[in-house]
């Protein structure tokens, strides 16, 4: 049985059967006794009828009434008086044996009772008149039992066309959205992500068709993202390539300068490297996205690592006439943290400070310690961010200037999110438009991330390996 249609018709015909034979089984086991002793009532009374007609009737009357009796009543029995033995209806199945008889005779006013199938049968003993009678009764109860057993198969077919009817309508309202969200699900299979399902109330299916619905929704986003990045990744190769192959095709004609042959080779090599540093950015955004991405552990001095930065970074500062300002406090600051990683943190952010800062402009780097987190914060008074553009810039590929003037590609303030996110750290951004920015990044002081962080590796872990 291949639809759940199916299985839930027979679910339920095979549950209505079981109930319906249990059921039955038990109150025909129980209308059976209670028919029985009504029957063995009725005999009694009977047999007190018949004794009361023996003492009461003549001889010769006696034989008709009898037989009226046992033909209106239905009720067959025979009277046996000192060996004489008068049957009156159809007596089946019966000898009373030598001993029963000597029994009753003994004790008069004995009843015996017996069951022969559907049939009741009582023996009693009278004295009357001074002659001593044993009445035989028996009644047959099967035809009772037949008409209860006909009346509960009439009751087991009415539910039967009556259930099966509601169920019917019953498993269509349940399988029918079943169907719409296979549909569905098939459909989205194919790459349609526009697919809904609709749903009302709040019952299992309902909820099961919200959460397709949601499904649907974040695959179409992820759908989206992963076109834009594709159409990003192309593009941010696409230039540089470009200006190479142009480049390259000029330096081909003999007939141009040395001058101009050096000036479009620094060109071409200017644009590999910007290609270089493009996939050196997406292999590095791709390892810190990797499910086992560790963390290099180790314990330094934040003051120098930053120094050592400013130092590497300060060239292009003073290329601009930029001042870069380090306020440090009194003591150094050790961290334990990836230090090859953050140091890459810091190279971001104080160059895109420089990138972002016009000439004569001041880059102010400070460090400030507290009882939970260290802060570093990166300030500038550079071009700033619109509010837009700071909802934006930690995506990949993110540029606030469109046409490229400053050199980039937009991965930058990526991997710093990637990696400060690693150390349970956290990166905000105040920035004013034409104003400056300041990138301020917060540091657990507590090795809580080292503790929480299954898959951060440690120096000493490192070293053990
Ligand atoms: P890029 O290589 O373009 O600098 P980033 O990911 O480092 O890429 O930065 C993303 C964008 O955020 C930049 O293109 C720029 O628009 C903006 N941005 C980053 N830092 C600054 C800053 N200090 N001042 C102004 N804008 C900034």
């Amino acid at each position: 049985m291949k639809s759940i249609y199916g299985k839930l018709i027979l679910g339920f015909l095979v549950s209505m059967l079981f109930s319906f034979s249990i059921a039955g089984y038990f109150s025909l086991r129980k209308n059976s006794d209670e028919l029985g002793r009504l029957a063995e009532e009725e005999l009694e009374m009977s047999s007190q009828h018949i004794a009361d007609l023996l003492s009461l009737i003549d001889d010769e009357d006696l034989s008709r009434v009898l037989t009226g009796y046992s033909d209106t009543s239905e009720v067959n029995f025979f009277i046996e008086c000192n060996g004489n033995k008068e049957i009156y209806g159809k007596v089946s199945g019966y000898e009373l044996t030598y001993e029963q008889c000597e029994l009753l005779k003994r004790n008069i006013g004995k009843t015996l009772i017996f069951q022969d199938s559907s049939v009741r049968k009582i023996a009693r003993s009278y004295l009357l008149d001074g002659k001593s009678y044993i009445i035989y009764v028996q009644k047959d109860v099967g035809k009772r039992e037949m008409i209860f057993i006909d009346s509960a198969l009439i009751a087991l077919f009415c539910m039967l066309v009556a259930g099966s009817i509601t169920f019917l309508v019953i498993a269509d309202i349940i399988v029918k959205p079943i169907s719409r969200l296979n549909k569905a699900t098939n459909e989205l299979s194919k790459g349609n992500y526009r697919v809904r399902v609709n749903y009302a109330g709040n019952d299992e299916i309902a909820r099961l068709n919200r959460s397709f619905n949601l499904m649907a929704q974040q695959l179409a986003k992820q759908e989206e993202t992963r076109q834009q990045f594709i159409s990003d990744v192309s593009h941010e190769f696409q230039t540089p390539l470009t200006a190479i192959q142009g480049f390259a095709t000029i330096l081909k004609n003999e007939q141009i300068s040395d001058e101009q042959r050096k000036k479009y080779a620094d060109i071409i090599v200017f644009h590999s490297k910007r290609l270089s540093t493009l996939s050196k950015n997406m292999l590095q955004l791709t390892v810190l996205d990797g499910e086992d991405v560790k963390l290099e552990l180790s314990e330094f001095s934040l003051i120098e690592q930053l120094s050592r930065v400013i130092e590497t970074q300060n060239n292009l500062a003073l290329n601009k006439d930029i001042e870069i300002e380090f306020h440090v406090p009194k003591n150094d600051i050790l961290i334990e943290a990836d230090e090859a990683r953050l140091e890459q943190v810091w190279i971001n952010l104080v160059n895109n400070a420089i990138k972002y800062t016009n000439e004569h402009g001041v880059v102010t780097v400070e460090v400030k310690k507290s009882s939970k987190e260290i802060e570093v914060s990166i300030q500038d008074t550079g071009v700033g961010m619109s509010k837009e553009a700071i909802s934006h810039i930690f995506e990949r590929f993110y540029r606030q200037d469109k046409s490229r003037s400053v050199e980039g590609n937009g991965l930058g303030l990526s991997i710093v999110k990637r990696i400060i996110d690693l150390h349970k750290g956290v990166i905000d951004v105040v920035s004013v438009e034409d104003g400056g920015s300041q990138f301020t990044v917060k540091l657990p002081q507590e090795r809580s991330f080292h503790l929480s962080e299954k898959l951060i590796l440690t120096k000493k872990d490192k070293d053990n390996q």
